[in-house]
């Protein structure tokens, strides 16, 4: 043999011999006969893999699940079920909840005709008996480097997805997170009811609708009446919780479409769509009386219960009104009225009249 093939052989096998990551692989063996299983073996007995055996198709199939095998290396010619059906099999199943992927080399003794057969039904390789234990050991190399490379393709895959559906859950409570965020934003912490910026949206969005559809629209401004009193004889914290009751009741008295905010200190305003001044009026009546009503209960020092009544001032206001062409002017007139229920004496309704209705 000249120098050059021997170095070249040397070149091969040095190329040829398992790296680390493939040393431990299961190849299957299947043949019928055992003197051919043993040629394998042998002559791939440097590179460390580890060897399983089946001797015939049925085998070969059962041992698949079990044994996991990283390549097939899968004699053609075997009774009854051949490798080439075995191949099919194995190719058919070739999903993720099936064999997976899994490279099979087929050996036959016939001639280059059956290569084409073997190839085109799914054969990732295919060796004529005799062959080269270099031939096969390189094909064999090959082979196991492609199932790495599948094998890194699907666990990537799978960590993506897994990624994908992490990414898809913290976007869902980062838009559930914005969205009470946003509630927050609209709400007055004090009585829970929505606050002066929030119920200016609205107004204007109301506002516009009722003058596009001609669609009645109150507003009342309400106010408590003396309540600095309030605050002053049974403190801070009592006021507190008589704004509280006190939005809790204006609530209670009007419609779930009725838009109720607190407006300022001990101010309220409510905004009714789809109401006119009669109904209008007969609703600031009703939450009129029920705050009269209202039974506020406060704890003397030495423990002892005590009853304190509240009453308050309300001013209405509705439109469509040709006097009142702009929002500004509806919320303006609504405030005097406040003012006119208040100089007559509080704990009254007071309504904006006018003299022009449309
Ligand atoms: P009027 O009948 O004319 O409305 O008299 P009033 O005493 O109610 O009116 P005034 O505007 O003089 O006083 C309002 C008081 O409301 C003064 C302020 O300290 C109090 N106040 C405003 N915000 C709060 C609050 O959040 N909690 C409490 N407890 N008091 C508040
Ligand atoms: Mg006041
Ligand atoms: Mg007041
Ligand atoms: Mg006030």
């Amino acid at each position: 043999m000249a120098d050059g093939s021997i170095k070249k052989m040397g070149e091969v096998a040095r190329r040829t011999l398992a790296t680390p990551a493939l040393a431990d692989r299961t190849i299957l063996l299947v043949d019928d006969d055992p003197a051919n299983i043993q040629h394998v073996r042998e002559g791939l007995a440097s590179h460390g893999y580890r060897f399983r055996e089946a001797h015939d198709g049925t085998e070969a199939l059962r041992s698949l699940r079990e044994v996991r095998p990283d390549l097939i290396i899968m004699d053609v010619e075997m009774p009854r079920l051949g490798g080439v059906e075995v191949c099919r099999i194995i190719k058919a199943n070739g999903g993720e909840g099936g064999f997976g992927f899994i490279p099979v080399i087929l050996v036959t003794a016939r001639q280059a005709a059956g290569k084409v057969e073997g190839l085109e039904l799914g054969a990732d390789d295919y060796l004529v008996k005799p062959f080269d234990m270099l031939e096969l050991s390189a094909r064999v190399k090959s082979m196991l480097r492609l199932k790495a490379l599948q094998d890194a393709v699907v666990e990537k895959n799978r960590e993506l997805d897994n990624k994908n559906r992490e990414l898809d859950k913290a976007n869902k409570e980062l838009a559930q997170k914005r969205e009470e965020l946003l509630a927050l934003t609209r709400v007055d912490a004090l009585t829970g009811l929505y606050n002066r910026r929030y119920f200016e949206e609205r107004l204007t969005e109301e506002f516009v609708r009722s003058t596009r559809y001609r669609s009645p629209l109150s507003l009342v401004m309400m106010d408590i009446d003396h309540f600095k009193k309030l605050n002053d004889t049974y403190g801070h914290p009592f006021g507190d919780e008589v704004l509280r009751q006190v939005a809790r009741t204006i609530k209670g008295k009007l419609r779930e479409v009725d838009f109720v905010a607190r407006y300022g200190g001990e101010e309220m305003i409510a905004l009714l769509p789809e109401t006119g001044p009669k109904e209008a009026f007969g609703a600031c009546e009703r939450v009129r009386e029920a705050i009269a009503s209202l039974q506020l209960e406060y704890r003397n020092q030495d423990g002892s219960r005590q009853l304190v009544r509240c009453t308050a001032s309300l001013g209405v206001a509705s439109v469509p009104s040709k006097r009142l062409p702009v929002m500004e002017e509806l919320l303006r007139v609504a405030d005097v009225c406040l003012y006119e229920a208040k100089a007559a004496g509080r704990n009254c309704v007071r309504q904006y009249q006018d003299e022009s209705p449309e």
